[in-house]
C-alpha cells in the first residue's frame, strides 16, 4: 500500500453482532488494535449487522462492552445497517458496469447442480447460466413470481496480493462461485458492504484470520471495479481450541467466550497477553500493559501455523499478572471486595493467587474469623507463651518460632506447619511471616488456644 503514513493507518475490528465474542474474535480485535497503537494508527469498531434476522442491539452492547473489558477503546465506530445508501450506490455502480448480474436459481436448484458437477468430479463453482438468459427469460421468471439474488461477476484470473504474513499470495477466480452480494429478498450479505466500507473508511490494513484469504481475492476484484486500490491484507494463524480443532462449535463459542472468562475471574490482561504471545510465537511470555504490547507488536512476527488456545495456559499467565500486579492497581478492586487491607496485605497474597478474588479469602484469614486446627495442645500453648510482643514486623515470624523451636524442640515442618493449622486453618498459604504481623498478637494468641475468633 503506498502512501500510508503513520497519521492515517486505520484498521478495523468487524464483528456480527450476532452472538457474544469470543478469544477468536479477541484475537482479530487485539492484533488491530495493537497494530493500530504501535503505527499511532487508529482502530476501528464495524458492527457487520446487515443480517437483520440475526444482530441484535443486546449483541452491539456487548460487544462493546466486551471490548472495553478487554482495554481496547476505538477510535471510530460505524454500524453497516445505517451507511445501506453507499451500498446501494455501490450495487448501482456494478449493475451499470455489468458485473453484478441476477441469478433466479433456488437454493434447491443451486444444491441439484453442485451435486451433479461433484458426481462428474466437477467442483461445485457456479455454472453462470443466469448470464446467458435474455431479458425475456428474466421477465417470465420475475412474473412466475421469482425474485433474483444478485452475484459478483468475477475475472477468471489469478488474483494476487502481498500478504504481511504470509507474502506473495493467489487466489484463482476460476474456481470459485460468483458470490452472491445482495439476497432475494434484498439484503445484503457480508461481501460488499465490507469492501465498501473499508474503502469509505480508508481502511489501510485488514488484519483478520487466514479463513478469508480466499475472501481476500474476491474482495481485491471488488475494491478494484468499485475504482478503488485495495488495502494491506495480513492474514494470521487461526486460534483452535485446546484440542487443536477449530473454535467453530457452538459449545467451544461458549465456553470460550469472554463472558464466560471474565465471570470465570480472569484478568483481561492475561488474556491480552496470551494471544499476543500465541499470535507471535517467538516472543516470550509476558504479562505486561497493553501499551508496552503494542510496542513489542511486529506483524510480521505473526506465525501462519495454527495456534491452540488452553484455558491451562491463560490460568497459568493470569497467576503470572496477579503475582506482578502492583499494589496501586489492585486497591480500588481489593476495596469493591470489601478487602483492602492495606499494600502489606497486598504484597503478603499476591504469589498465592490464581484469580483476584482470591484476596478476599486470605483477608478473611487475616481478619477472621479462623477456625484454628490444633493437633498437639500443649505444644500450641507453648508456641502462644512464646509469641513476642508487638509491634510486630517481618521479622517477628523467626524470632518467634526461633523461640518455639528452643521451648519444645520441634524444628522444619513439625515446628511449622502446627503453627500455620492454628493460625490459618489451612496447610498452605502465603508466607507467614508477612500474614503474621497482618494477623497481630490478640488474633494469634486466640487461634493458639484454639478459640475461634
Ligand atoms: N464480519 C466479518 C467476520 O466476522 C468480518 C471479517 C473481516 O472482513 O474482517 O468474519
Amino acid at each position: 500500500m503506498s502512501g500510508t503514513s503513520p497519521e492515517n493507518i486505520t484498521v478495523r475490528f468487524a464483528p456480527s453482532p450476532t452472538g457474544r465474542l469470543h478469544v477468536g474474535n479477541a484475537c482479530a480485535a487485539l492484533f488491530n488494535w495493537l497494530f493500530a497503537k504501535k503505527s499511532g494508527g487508529r482502530f476501528m469498531l464495524r458492527l457487520d449487522d446487515t443480517d437483520d434476522e440475526r444482530s441484535t442491539a443486546a449483541f452491539a452492547a456487548a460487544i462493546e462492552e466486551d471490548l472495553r473489558w478487554l482495554g481496547l477503546r476505538p477510535d471510530i465506530f460505524a454500524r453497516q445497517s445505517d451507511r445501506l445508501a453507499a451500498y446501494e450506490a455501490a450495487a448501482g455502480k456494478l449493475k451499470a458496469q455489468g458485473r453484478l448480474y441476477p441469478a433466479y436459481e433456488t437454493a434447491a436448484e443451486l444444491d441439484r447442480k453442485r451435486k451433479r458437477q461433484m458426481a462428474r468430479g466437477l467442483p461445485p463453482v457456479y455454472d453462470r447460466a443466469a448470464l446467458a438468459l435474455t431479458d425475456e427469460d428474466r421477465a417470465k421468471l420475475e412474473a412466475e413470481g421469482r425474485k433474483p439474488h444478485w452475484r459478483f461477476r468475477l475475472d477468471q484470473v489469478h488474483t494476487a496480493f502481498d500478504d504481511l504474513v504470509r507474502g506473495h499470495v493467489e487466489v484463482d477466480g476460476a474456481s470459485l462461485s460468483d458470490p452472491v452480494l445482495i439476497r432475494e429478498d434484498g439484503r445484503f450479505l457480508y461481501t460488499l458492504p465490507s469492501v465498501v466500507d473499508d474503502i469509505d473508511f480508508r481502511i489501510t490494513h485488514v488484519i483478520r484470520g487466514s479463513d478469508h484469504i480466499t475472501n481476500t481475492g474476491v474482495q481485491v476484484q471488488l475494491i478494484r471495479a468499485l475504482g478503488a486500490e485495495p488495502p494491506a491484507y495480513a492474514h494470521y494463524a487461526l486460534l483452535n481450541g485446546p484440542d487443536g480443532k477449530p473454535l467453530s462449535k457452538r459449545e467451544d463459542a461458549e465456553r470460550f467466550s469472554l463472558v464466560a472468562l471474565r465471570d470465570a475471574g480472569y484478568e483481561p490482561l492475561a488474556l491480552d497477553a496470551l494471544l499476543a504471545r500465541l499470535g507471535m510465537p517467538d516472543t516470550a511470555d509476558a504479562c505486561m500493559p497493553l501499551e508496552a504490547l503494542a510496542e513489542a507488536f511486529d506483524i510480521a512476527r505473526l506465525g501462519r501455523a495454527d495456534i491452540r488456545f488452553d484455558p491451562a495456559d491463560l490460568a497459568r499467565v493470569n497467576a503470572a499478572c496477579l503475582h506482578l500486579m502492583l499494589y496501586a492497581d489492585a486497591k480500588p478492586r481489593l476495596a469493591a471486595l470489601g478487602c483492602d487491607l492495606g499494600e502489606d496485605f497486598w504484597n503478603a497474597v499476591r504469589p498465592n493467587l490464581a484469580l483476584f478474588a482470591e484476596a478476599a479469602d486470605w483477608a478473611r484469614i487475616v481478619e477472621g474469623p479462623v477456625t484454628p486446627v490444633i493437633e498437639d495442645k500443649a505444644f500450641a500453648e507453648a508456641a502462644a507463651a512464646a509469641l513476642p510482643p508487638e509491634p510486630w514486623d517481618e521479622a517477628t515470624w523467626g524470632l518467634w518460632t526461633g523461640a518455639v523451636k528452643q521451648a519444645t524442640g520441634a524444628k522444619g515442618k513439625a515446628l511449622f506447619m502446627p503453627l500455620r493449622l492454628a493460625l490459618t486453618g489451612l496447610p498452605h498459604g502465603p508466607e507467614l511471616k508477612n500474614l503474621l504481623p497482618l494477623i497481630g498478637r490478640k488474633r494469634a494468641g486466640a487461634r493458639l488456644h484454639g478459640l475461634t475468633d
